[in-house]
């Protein structure tokens, strides 16, 4: 499949849990614009502190911000036959800067109801020495890993209501924008991890992975 791939879907749908089987199936490298930017927080650049107030009161980080950062990521060298783009985009602006410089072949939509969502958020931990995302009930850390699992600043209750709306107002409204251009593929997220997996393996392929 040419061109990049879109995980898509509101915050703790599993967009990054499925990143890394979908990076290894297609070859295309994952890039995590949250990712990216909380490692320019940790930095302390001048970018990061700029997203730091966003990314903390559960809002978007500005277009302009971001699309800078994309177009920078994408003249990598590895990313000349796509990218599995993991929360990018996130508004109609950013889907229109991408859509002029570069092609998207599929958008997985991953599909979680608004009470699902709380749950596995606020029980989200990550390890920061490997990035390997787990939650403490559906998907718990391994013992060996379990002491040094951190939990991420906008992962509690008040800020993913935050976070929900900004989903709903800004985010969504991008399933109906890429339906219409024949690339989006609504996958059921409210399954386990592996039946979830399986689901997009099959959905990727069937299209001439
Ligand atoms: P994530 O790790 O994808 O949940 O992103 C964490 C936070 O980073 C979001 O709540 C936003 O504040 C910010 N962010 C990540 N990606 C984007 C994007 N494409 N557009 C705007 N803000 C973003």
């Amino acid at each position: 499949m040419s061109g990049s791939i879109v995980l898509f879907g509101p915050p703790g749908a599993g967009k990054g849990t499925q990143a890394s089987r979908i990076s290894s199936l297609t070859g295309k490298p994952q890039v995590s614009t949250g990712d990216m930017l909380r490692a320019a927080v940790a930095s302390g650049s001048e970018m990061g502190s700029e997203a730091q107030s966003y990314m903390e009161a559960g809002l978007l980080v500005p277009d302009e911000v971001i699309i800078g950062l994309i177009s920078e990521r994408l003249q990598e060298p590895d990313a000349m036959s796509g990218l599995l783009l993991d929360g990018y985009p996130r508004t109609i602006a950013q889907a229109e800067a991408l859509a002029k410089v570069e092609g998207v072949s599929a958008v997985i939509s991953i599909e979680v109801p608004d009470e699902a969502i709380v749950e596995r958020i606020v029980g989200r931990r990550m390890d920061p020495e490997t990035g390997m995302i787990y939650h403490i009930r559906f998907n718990p850390p391994p013992s060996e890993v379990s002491s040094r699992v951190v939990q991420r600043k906008d992962d509690t209750e008040e800020t993913v209501r935050n976070r929900l709306s900004a989903y709903h107002e800004q985010t969504a409204p991008l399933a109906g924008w890429y339906e219409e251009r024949g690339v989006l593929i609504r996958i059921d997220g409210n399954r386990s991890i592996e039946e979830v997996g399986s689901a997009i393996e099959a959905a990727i392929t069937s299209r001439g992975n």
